[in-house]
């Protein structure tokens, strides 16, 4: 069988992502260029419960390095590419652009032209619901126009998806974009706010709650996301629709107001919270909510986790990895 690629094997979703796959026996190669943008440690970690694994292989290479990029797909022979490493984070976009452009941009070129010199089945790529920027049309439809994100991380995802549209378009190249929305469990990112609360309330310490926490985040539970992701890769675009690029959300479809989401966790921590409630930040929205029709429609799955199980579980994770 050949190797499916998959970018970003060290991050969050690229982690449970790798680690599904090879559950299911296939064979996987990791790549990864470990940005400290968050602890490193934690990237190690994941990357430990893949090592050693049958099937897996992992290299540390930073995709925006041209070169090393067109090398790896020249002796790749991918069947497969799941691009998912990025620069993420809409905060940080507006402290350190040129990570975006880097990381985000010139990294996707270099995956495209891997896969237009190095033909491949399905190339599924993330994107993220940020593309929506202000929209105040709820649920948000991939046929919602798109074209005002209100930061630099969601300009970078959009460019992403007009470069695949346009490779996909002009090379045959079979790719599917796929809308995050605010994905959370074990393993999950730092900078994020399931990890940033759960912290503050064990340390008693103030929880940052902005727009006073009237912002509502279509919060997707991991397991959700990976097992949309596999479905989806494994039906690429129909033979003969031109150009064979598809969008789709993948989101849980029940956005929780903050204030409920901080409610939950205090829950599961046992342990209440201290808030400090604050204006809007530059760069956020007011509210994220997927309508994952099409999702259904195409691959028969839709997100199904609910918050309070979710939370459950990447407690317990967070408890029995911070010894909390
Ligand atoms: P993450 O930061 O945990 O994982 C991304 C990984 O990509 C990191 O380990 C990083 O080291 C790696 N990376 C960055 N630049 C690289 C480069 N130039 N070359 C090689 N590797 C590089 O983030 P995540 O939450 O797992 O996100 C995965 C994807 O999903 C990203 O594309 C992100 O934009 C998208 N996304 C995530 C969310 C979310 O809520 N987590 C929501 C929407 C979209």
């Amino acid at each position: 069988m050949p190797p499916t690629l998959v970018t970003g094997a060290a991050g969050f979703i690229g982690f449970h992502l790798a680690k599904a796959l090879l559950d299911r026996g296939d064979v996987v190669l990791g790549v990864d260029s470990m940005v400290p943008y968050y602890d490193v440690r934690l990237k190690e970690a994941r990357l430990a419960q893949l090592t050693g694994r049958p099937g897996f292989t992992f290299e540390r290479l930073d995709l925006a390095d041209r070169e090393a990029t067109s090398r790896l797909f020249e002796r790749g022979g991918f069947g497969a590419v799941v691009h998912l490493a990025a620069q993420p984070g809409v905060r940080y976009s507006l402290e350190n652009p040129h990570a975006y452009v880097d990381a985000n941009v010139t990294g996707f070129l270099d995956v495209l032209e891997g896969c237009r010199r190095h033909p491949v089945r399905h190339l599924v790529y993330a994107s993220s619901s940020s593309v929506y920027g202000g929209n105040t049309k709820v649920p948000f439809a991939v046929t919602d126009n798109v074209d005002h994100p209100v930061s630099l991380y969601a300009a970078t995802k959009k460019a992403n998806e007009l470069m695949a549209y346009t490779y996909s378009h002009l090379f045959a190249i079979p790719a599917t974009g796929l809308r995050f929305f605010t994905v959370y469990g074990p393993w999950g990112r730092p900078d994020m706010a399931p990890m940033l609360f759960a912290r503050a309330i064990l340390e008693g310490q103030p929880i940052k709650v902005f727009n006073h926490g009237q912002m509502r985040r279509d919060f997707t539970y991991v397991d959700d996301i990976v097992e949309g992701v596999i479905r989806v890769l494994d039906r690429p675009p129909a033979a003969g629709v031109v150009p064979p690029h598809r969008l789709y959300n993948i989101g849980n479809s029940q956005p929780v107001e903050l204030l409920r989401f901080i409610d939950v966790m205090e829950a599961a921590l046992g342990k209440k919270a201290v808030r400090e409630l604050l204006p809007m930040q530059p760069g956020d929205v007011p509210a994220t909510f997927a309508d994952v029709s099409d999702l259904e429609r195409d691959v028969g799955f839709r997100p199904a986790t609910s918050i309070e199980e979710g939370v459950r579980r990447f407690v317990a994770w967070y408890r029995a990895y911070h010894r909390a």
